[in-house]
């Protein structure tokens, strides 16, 4: 599908023609330009990976809330040094994918 990007902020449109006005921004239909293929595609493959980073993101997350519950429960010191390490990879990989996604946000592989 064609793409659309305002030229004053930026926003992604999805469609065969400009919107009429900037969802975002509120610009004019004549401040967009079509999104050239190779960049459109790259575009769609970015949206899957980011939306993959938010979906482990969300996943990492209950881990971290799970692994809370069994180290505050003290079973016996192998069971808290367990959790307290899933603890500690989660809170890593959450890390590392925000630091990724600030990454495609700044070589403008969002949309
Ligand atoms: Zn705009």
């Amino acid at each position: 599908m064609k793409k659309w990007q305002c030229g004053v902020c930026g926003y992604i449109h999805d469609g065969e023609q400009a919107p009429a006005a900037c969802p975002k921004c509120g610009a004019a239909m004549e401040k967009f330009t079509e999104v050239p293929v190779e960049k459109s595609e790259l575009i769609d493959r970015s949206r899957k990976t980011n939306q993959i980073y938010m979906e482990l993101s969300a996943l990492l997350e209950q881990v971290k809330e799970l692994s809370e519950i069994g180290r505050d429960d003290e079973l016996d010191p192998a069971c808290v040094a367990l959790f307290k390490k899933a603890i500690g990879y989660t809170v890593e990989l959450q890390q590392a994918i925000k630091a990724e996604l600030a990454t495609h946000m700044g070589k403008g592989k969002w949309g």
